[in-house]
């Protein structure tokens, strides 16, 4: 499903950050209130992921997913398995990796200052958070992440 919403629990940052890349909302870290948790579960409609089995006494068995895996690349090639994620060109990068929020275009002449003048010459778009401010672009770092998801889901 391409509009699925998650919250991920502790110690499930890597997962989060992945799954932002790939355009679906991920809220982390979690709130600290179980009944906050439940009220986005029900509210926003999303999944609580999560590696601690004691949840399945305190939330709905179709507002939870417990995790089976430690392991980063199958935690996440089991989301999207179980949830039948997509991958989507359109999609990907959408999000701010660190706060979730959706990027935005900018105009490269306002941002010039911020960043490395290679950067700028190299790349032509650039896409900025409204809330940290964080600049993004399709470089290097984006590539190679890029890649690491397309071969994570892809393996069989
Ligand atoms: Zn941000």
């Amino acid at each position: 499903m391409v509009n699925m919403k998650f919250i991920a629990d502790n110690m499930l940052a890597k997962l989060a950050k992945y799954l932002r890349a790939t355009g679906y909302n991920c809220i982390y870290p979690p709130p600290r209130k179980l009944q906050e948790i439940k009220r986005l579960t029900e509210n926003e409609s999303r999944i609580f992921l999560t590696r601690s089995k004691k949840y399945n006494k305190l939330l709905p068995q179709e507002k939870l997913h417990i995790i089976q895996s430690d392991n980063f690349s199958q935690q996440f090639r089991e989301i999207f398995s179980k949830f039948n994620l997509e991958l989507r060109e359109e999609k990907m990068f959408s999000l701010c990796l660190l706060c979730n929020e959706p990027v935005k275009p900018v105009d490269k002449e306002e941002i010039k200052e911020q960043l490395p003048e290679m950067t700028i010459k190299l790349y032509s778009e650039f896409y900025i958070c409204p809330k940290c401010h964080r600049i993004y672009w399709y470089g290097g770092h984006t590539k190679r992440m890029k890649e690491k998801i397309n071969s994570i889901i892809t393996r069989k």
